[in-house]
C-alpha cells in the first residue's frame, strides 16, 4: 500500500524505514526491503508493525546505497510473511514491490510456472520479478527500441503484459546502479536530490530529503541512477520532464 525507493550516496535501508514510516497512514498489514549490496540482493520483510520489521533489519545492517521499501495492504494472499514484498524471482537476482493488483496474474503465473519458475507466495506480485527474469533471459526476437539498459528493456516489455492498476519499483543484485520504476494507474512520484533520487506513493516520504519532485503519469516508466533520472513511455520513447519545487508555505 505504500512504496519507497532510494538510489545514492547515503545508507539506504534508514532513509527507506523513515519514509514508510511516512506512509504508515495509509494503512498496512506487514512490511519489507531489499538493498543491494556485494552482488547481492537482501529482503527483509516482517508481518505487522514497522518496529518489527526494524529490529530484524538491525541484526543484517548493510551499507547499501539503493534499495525499495513496502507496506502491503494485501489484497491477494494472506498478511503473512512469506506474502509480504519485496517479491523475487527463483534465481532472488531481482526484487520487486507493488501498490494495486495484477489482474492477469493468474494465467501468467501458470505461464511461467511451465516455464520452471519457482513461486514462494500467493500474491499478485510475484509474478512481476519471474516476469523480468524471462524477458532478461529470452529476449523477444522482434527487434525493439533502442534501450539505455536490458532491466530497463525487460521491465519495459514485463509491464506491457500486465493488466491491472499498479505501481512497482524493481532493484536487481546484476543492476546495481539502477533503480527503475513504474506508474500505472496508482500513485508514483520520483524526488531528486544531490546525487540521489527517491520515489514514493506520496510526497511526505520524501520531503525532509528533497523539495523536487516529479509525479509519474500514467504508462511511465522511470530509470533511476547515481547520474540521473530518465522517463520512459511503455512504448520505450524517452520523455522530457523536469522537476517541479514543492511549496510547503500555503
Ligand atoms: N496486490 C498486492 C498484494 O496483495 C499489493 C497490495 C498493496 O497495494 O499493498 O500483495
Amino acid at each position: 500500500c505504500g512504496i519507497v525507493g532510494y538510489i545514492g550516496t547515503q545508507a539506504a535501508t534508514e532513509i527507506l524505514l523513515a519514509g514508510l514510516e511516512k506512509l504508515e497512514y495509509r494503512g498496512y498489514d506487514s512490511a519489507g526491503i531489499a538493498t543491494v549490496w556485494e552482488g547481492e540482493v537482501n529482503c527483509v520483510r516482517a508481518k505487522g508493525k514497522l518496529h518489527n520489521l526494524r529490529s530484524k533489519l538491525e541484526q543484517v545492517e548493510t551499507p547499501a546505497q539503493i534499495g525499495i521499501g513496502h507496506t502491503r495492504w494485501a489484497t491477494h494472499g494472506k498478511p503473512e510473511e512469506y506474502n509480504a514484498h519485496p517479491h523475487m524471482d527463483t534465481a532472488m537476482r531481482i526484487a520487486v514491490v507493488q501498490n494495486g493488483i495484477v489482474e492477469n496474474y493468474r494465467e501468467l503465473r501458470e505461464q511461467l510456472k511451465q516455464k520452471g519458475h519457482q513461486f514462494r507466495s500467493e500474491t499478485d506480485t510475484e509474478v512481476i520479478p519471474h516476469l523480468i527474469a524471462e524477458f532478461l533471459k529470452n529476449p523477444p526476437s522482434v527487434p525493439q527500441s533502442f534501450s539505455p539498459s536490458d532491466l530497463l528493456e525487460a521491465i519495459r516489455q514485463a509491464v506491457n503484459h500486465l493488466e491491472g492498476a499498479f505501481a512497482i519499483a524493481v532493484i536487481s543484485a546484476d543492476y546495481p546502479d539502477e533503480l527503475i520504476v513504474v506508474r500505472q494507474q496508482a500513485p508514483l512520484v520520483i524526488g531528486f536530490g544531490q546525487g540521489e533520487f527517491f520515489c514514493a506513493s506520496d510526497t511526505p516520504a520524501i520531503v525532509s530529503y528533497t523539495r523536487a519532485v516529479l509525479p509519474l503519469e500514467n504508462g511511465e516508466i522511470a530509470r533511476l541512477t547515481p547520474l540521473g533520472v530518465e522517463i520512459y513511455n511503455f512504448a520505450g520513447d524517452r520523455l522530457k520532464k523536469q522537476p517541479r519545487m514543492l511549496n510547503l508555505n500555503p
